[in-house]
């Protein structure tokens, strides 16, 4: 009898045993907040093979234990606008909480050539959408070199140089040319259409019709730079605004409006506004902002051209060099505006008070718009965290992490179902999540220093695996993987 009791306790215990190696990862005792199901409240988060299997009160142990007692467990950070797609920018992001940083506003110019660059070399996931401008460029003869990452590490090339590719209008002929390619990069996993209209101002407004026809034919949506900003009529931002709401209208493509805050400036309240109207009226139209009071961009391109100042209602000294701090002149402009060397240039031309009121707006998710140069790249995150959730008490907590993660994970949704396990901390959900103090958690990038990395991300999984481990970035580890849009699959490749 004793033998047998012996033995069943024997079990018991080889059970238990068997039970506390069952998780490759446990997050221990944390704040678990979660903004679908609105869980906040300590738990357990066990993982295994790259997913959150359990979320408990009870204890649970495996081959690696965080313990995250006083800190905040959240689903990682989803950038839907990164242009910075380098080693470096994806470090920075790393530790501002980001677990996925996606280039969808202009897109990679080659989807293929993108999605091989950084297969196995990705410290957190990634993406693109299909490039316009990029597409524009080619049919004009004027191809986009297809790296945005490599040589020139930090500087996306992008954006094409102000020129005829990006001035004229398109004959029907190049606008089919257009509608091939876009099909095509969407064929190769593109997740959405990318357009910076303002970067290719000879693109009629047929033409953006033309383009969404081609997202809305695939089920996709249409990622958007508007054509203009300011109130100079025509050309106001308010016009912009309106163009993209009524191609979403007219053609059915789902539409998000990229950085309100710099396409509308002093208007962005009435832009949101806009947006507001057009979802009352059932249209799927969506944006985004990023917590900074200036603008980044190419000086050599369209957006550049004469006007500029007028319609920003800023001048050349408002144009600062970001690695030299210089103050541009008419002359300096002129010289790099007509250079075909690609150089960005900071724009201050927003204020902080807009900036304060755009940030809690309830339809506004937090995207970066981040590159080399720009503290939104290393900062965007812990910044918002910051100053209005701690500082300013303008967003909740809950409210902070939804614009980060649920609601970017629902617009990803338009373009694939796999987003449906990201952004949310839930039992089945893909183990991306971030650790983090929210009483310390801090941005520390500026103008000067734009790629001072943040401050108070503890720990980050990216796909189950650890990329940030007690504040610092672990080497060697690149979990990152593809996300794509639904390309017709290649049977041969098997991916
Ligand atoms: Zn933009």
């Amino acid at each position: 009898m004793s033998r047998l009791i012996f033995s069943l306790c024997l079990l018991m215990s080889l059970a238990a045993i068997a039970a506390s190696q069952q998780y490759d990862l446990v997050i221990e005792g944390g704040r678990v907040i979660d903004p679908e199901t609105g869980l906040d409240a300590v738990r357990n988060v066990g993982v295994r093979d790259g997913k959150i299997v359990r979320i408990s009160s009870e204890a649970l142990s495996g081959q690696r234990v965080v313990h995250a007692l006083g800190l905040v467990v959240a689903p990682g950070f989803i950038d839907l606008h990164q242009h910075g797609q380098d080693l470096e920018s994806q470090r920075v992001k790393a530790l501002d909480g980001v677990t996925t940083a996606l280039e969808l506003e202009i897109g990679a110019p080659d989807v293929a050539q993108f999605l091989k660059s950084k297969e196995g070399h990705s410290l957190i996931h990634y993406g693109t959408s299909a490039s316009h401008v990029a597409a524009r460029a080619a049919v004009f003869g004027a191809p986009l070199p297809p790296e945005i990452i490599g040589p020139h590490a930090g500087i996306p090339e992008i954006l094409p140089k102000s020129g005829p590719a990006t001035d004229q209008p398109a004959t029907p002929q190049q606008i089919e040319g257009m509608r091939e390619r876009l099909r095509a990069e969407l064929d190769a996993g593109g997740l959405a259409v990318g357009m910076g209209i303002q970067y290719t101002p000879g693109a009629t407004r047929l033409e953006v019709i033309d383009m969404f026809r081609l997202a809305a034919e695939r089920g996709l949506p249409v990622y958007t730079h508007a054509r203009s900003t300011g109130r100079v009529e025509p050309g106001s931002a308010i016009e912009a605004v309106s163009e993209v709401i009524g191609a979403a209208a007219i053609t059915g493509a789902a539409l998000h409006i990229v950085h309100i805050n710099s396409t509308c400036l002093r208007d962005s309240l009435e832009c949101l506004a806009m947006v507001e109207g057009a979802r009352a009226r059932g249209l799927d139209v969506t944006t985004e902002a990023y917590p900074y009071i200036a603008g980044m961009t190419a000086v050599n391109s369209a957006l550049f051209n004469p006007g500029w100042r007028e319609k920003l209602g800023i001048d050349y000294g408002d144009l600062v060099l970001p690695d030299t701090g210089e103050h541009l002149t008419k002359q300096r402009f002129d010289e790099l505006h007509n250079s075909s060397t690609t150089r960005w240039v900071l724009i201050f031309a927003n204020t902080q008070e807009v900036v304060d009121k755009v940030i809690p707006h309830p339809l506004v998710m937090i995207a970066s718009d981040g590159a080399a140069g720009h503290p939104r790249n290393a900062g965007t995150y812990s910044r918002v965290l910051a100053q209005y959730v701690r500082e300013k008490g303008t967003v909740t907590l809950l409210d902070g992490i939804r614009k980060m993660t649920l609601m970017p994970a629902q617009m990803l949704e338009r373009s694939t179902p796999a987003a449906r396990q990201k952004g949310r901390l839930q039992e089945g959900a893909d183990a991306d999540i971030v650790v983090f103090d929210a009483g310390t958690i801090s941005d520390r990038a500026t103008f000067q220093k734009p790629m001072e990395p943040s401050v108070g991300v503890r720990y980050l999984v990216v796909g189950g695996r650890l990329v940030v481990n007690e504040g610092k970035i672990v080497p060697d580890v690149f979990p990152g993987r593809a996300i794509l849009g639904p390309r017709k699959v290649d049977p041969g490749k098997g991916r």
